[in-house]
């Protein structure tokens, strides 16, 4: 997949995920060193493992209720102990102006975490990503990679890659 049009970034580290308990440790890494407010672009296929990684983060961060994906209703947000994840999903949308009626930008706060899947369709509706993770498969293996796009992010993607 190619990188996000008119973005100049770096690609930090591709992490193997050979499972399911890959992602929840990559999660967890993210879990422990992020620091609100944050914007996540979650970017890859259907069944890729957006939402899974999403699950994950927020479970790491102590929720213990079920983690639905947001593919129907758009938006869940977890009010978690010092900050709120807002987990976005825009598989659905047709015109990234369909997202103005969720005034995202009112939503994000100095205590967000925004993780959105399909960001691509949210163009211009959406703040810039800290980071963007790439879900993909190559040689049928699952990898993640992480791409920085502020200095926020790159500080976040080093203290995860050491
Ligand atoms: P997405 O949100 O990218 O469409 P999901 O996170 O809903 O994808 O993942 C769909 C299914 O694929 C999950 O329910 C899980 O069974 C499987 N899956 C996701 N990530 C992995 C993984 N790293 N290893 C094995 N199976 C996975
Ligand atoms: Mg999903």
């Amino acid at each position: 997949m190619s990188p996000l049009p008119s973005q100049r970034s770096s690609r930090a580290w591709v992490c193997p995920i050979p499972d399911e308990e890959a992602t929840a440790a990559l999660a967890k890494r993210f879990a422990v060193n992020l620091e609100p407010p944050c914007v996540i672009y979650l970017r890859g296929d259907l069944g890729a493992g957006k939402t899974l990684f999403t699950r994950a983060y927020v479970h790491a961060k102590g929720f213990k209720g079920y983690v639905k994906s947001p593919s129907y209703g758009l938006l869940e947000t977890y009010e978690l102990t010092g900050q709120t994840v807002l987990h976005l999903d825009l598989y659905r949308i047709e015109d990234p102006e369909e997202l103005q009626f969720l005034a995202i930008r009112d939503l994000y706060r100095r205590d967000s975490v925004l993780m959105v899947e399909w960001p691509d369709r949210g163009k211009g509706f959406l703040p810039p990503p800290d980071i963007v993770l790439e879900f993909g498969e190559k040689d049928e293996s699952r990898f993640i990679s992480c791409h920085a796009f502020s200095s926020k992010g790159r500080t976040l993607s080093a203290l995860i890659d050491a």
